[in-house]
């Protein structure tokens, strides 16, 4: 891509209602604009990195057996008053009434149209397990929407759901999905910390988060200190059931004898196991050994839109974001310092070109700004190397290759650049 033809609309000065380093960072390296509250635009730069993270989320799901579906973001009332929430879900709820004066709204979770679906659909034991995701947008009016996406009203979930014949059968979906989610997080590069979590409004007893420790996170964690160092990625279902950390609620209502470190996170996943609550109430029952019973299911969420808010958090310095590899938006900005010399466009065309062949997603910073402009702007929106082209190639042959993270500079010989980048493994 070039810069020429992106639009990042940067800015120097810092957005005034702005309080956390990622919201202020989003805004000004152009990724995000505010609607109304709470309401976001996505513009290209912070599109990419979504859709990088849709990717992985997607690839990963299918790869494990669940279907994507996709469900519509209004939704009618009567599912609700099935399951008993249009009105104990509150003013959270968007609600919104037709022309012919029918009672919509729009989603903030699907729990109630997944049933719907699965009890239209599924009529003996033989059609399960069953798993289906979606990504799709949700409404939550939040008392206090705030901290840019990281606690917007209109936001992106992934949520999946699950049919199961029975309780054993639901807990071995449980762990399944429990170890997917901890392998998603990794691969996006977050260090995560699943915690035991109280199951709240959606109903059953098993239910964990993930949460990502953050200094200006607004959740709490009671954690053990040894729990901090573990491998969660083989936990047994039984051994999931007894984690000894917990959400700041849950370690309140069990008057926990243990002392545990409290620190503070962003919640970016949440999984429940609720049983035969909902296919109870919309009276959803299949075919099983000459009887009738209730699926045994579960819904499982990632905050998606909270993600780049989340490592951006988590990955800065004065200067601006510092993406890890697996999501940012390019591996590789090509910075031609000198757009006006013949000399060093021709070789950055060339280079450029070469990249792509090499399956390196590359932006090419070919704008005519002044070279102050192009470093602030490549610190600013934080892809990992920098290549910098300039009067050293013109005079030498040499090139820099700057690391984001770092900011330390190599020089590399023009002719072996695409060697030296294999060997950074980037
Ligand atoms: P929180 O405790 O942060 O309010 P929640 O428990 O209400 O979240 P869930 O119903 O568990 O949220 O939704 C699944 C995931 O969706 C959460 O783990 C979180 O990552 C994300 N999420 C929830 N609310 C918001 C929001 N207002 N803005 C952005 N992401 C959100
Ligand atoms: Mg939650």
């Amino acid at each position: 891509m070039k810069y020429s033809n992106f639009f990042i609309p940067t800015f120097r000065e810092n957005p005034s209602d702005a309080k956390i380093k990622s919201h202020v960072l989003m805004i000004k390296s152009g990724m995000i604009k505010q609607e109304i509250s709470g309401i976001y635009s996505w513009l290209p730069l912070g599109f990419k990195v979504l859709k990088k993270i849709i990717q992985i989320i997607e690839d990963m799901h299918e790869s494990n057996g669940i279907n994507q579906i996709l469900m519509p973001t209004i939704q009618g009332s009567d599912i609700w008053k099935i399951s008993d929430r249009y009105d104990t879900y509150g003013k959270e709820m968007l609600r919104i009434v037709d022309r012919n004066d029918k009672e919509l709204l729009y989603g903030p979770t699907n729990e109630e149209m997944i049933t719907a679906i699965g009890k239209h659909f599924i009529k003996s034991h033989k059609n399960l397990p069953r798993h289906f995701f979606h990504i799709q947008s949700k409404f939550r009016d939040e008392i206090r929407p705030r901290f840019g996406v990281m606690r917007a009203r209109e936001f992106l979930m992934k949520d999946a759901y699950s049919f199961d014949k029975d309780e054993k059968s639901g807990e071995q979906t449980y762990e399944r999905f429990f170890r997917l989610y901890l392998r998603i997080f990794e691969k996006l590069g977050l260090k995560i910390i699943p915690v035991r979590a109280p199951s709240g409004e959606i109903g059953g007893n098993l239910s964990h988060e993930f949460h990502l420790l953050l200094e200006t996170g607004e959740s709490k964690i009671f954690v053990d200190e040894t729990y901090l160092k573990k491998n969660f990625s083989d936990l047994k279902i039984s051994e999931i059931k007894s984690i000894n950390s917990f959400t700041d609620e849950l370690y309140e209502s069990l008057n926990i004898n243990q002392s545990l470190i409290h620190l503070k996170s962003t919640e970016l996943g949440h999984i429940f196991l609720f049983g035969t609550k909902y296919s109870k109430s919309f009276d959803f029952k299949i075919d099983y050994e000459n009887d009738k019973i209730f699926p045994y299911m579960g819904s499982y969420g990632i905050g998606i839109s909270r993600i780049p808010a989340a490592i951006i958090e988590a990955s800065n310095d004065d200067k601006g974001i510092i993406w890890p590899k697996e999501i940012s938006p390019f591996d590789i900005v090509l910075i031609n310092l000198t757009s006006n010399n013949e000399n060093t466009t021709s070789f950055c065309e060339d280079l450029y070109a070469k990249l792509k062949v090499n399956n390196y997603d590359v932006l090419l910073d070919d704008r005519s700004e002044r070279p102050g402009i192009k470093f602030s702007d490549a610190d600013l929106i934080g892809i990992p190397i920098q290549i910098i082209v300039g009067k050293n190639f013109v005079d030498k042959k040499e090139i820099g290759v700057k690391t984001r993270k770092d900011l330390k500079e190599s020089t590399v010989s023009s002719e072996n650049i695409i060697e030296f980048l294999n060997q950074m493994k980037i």
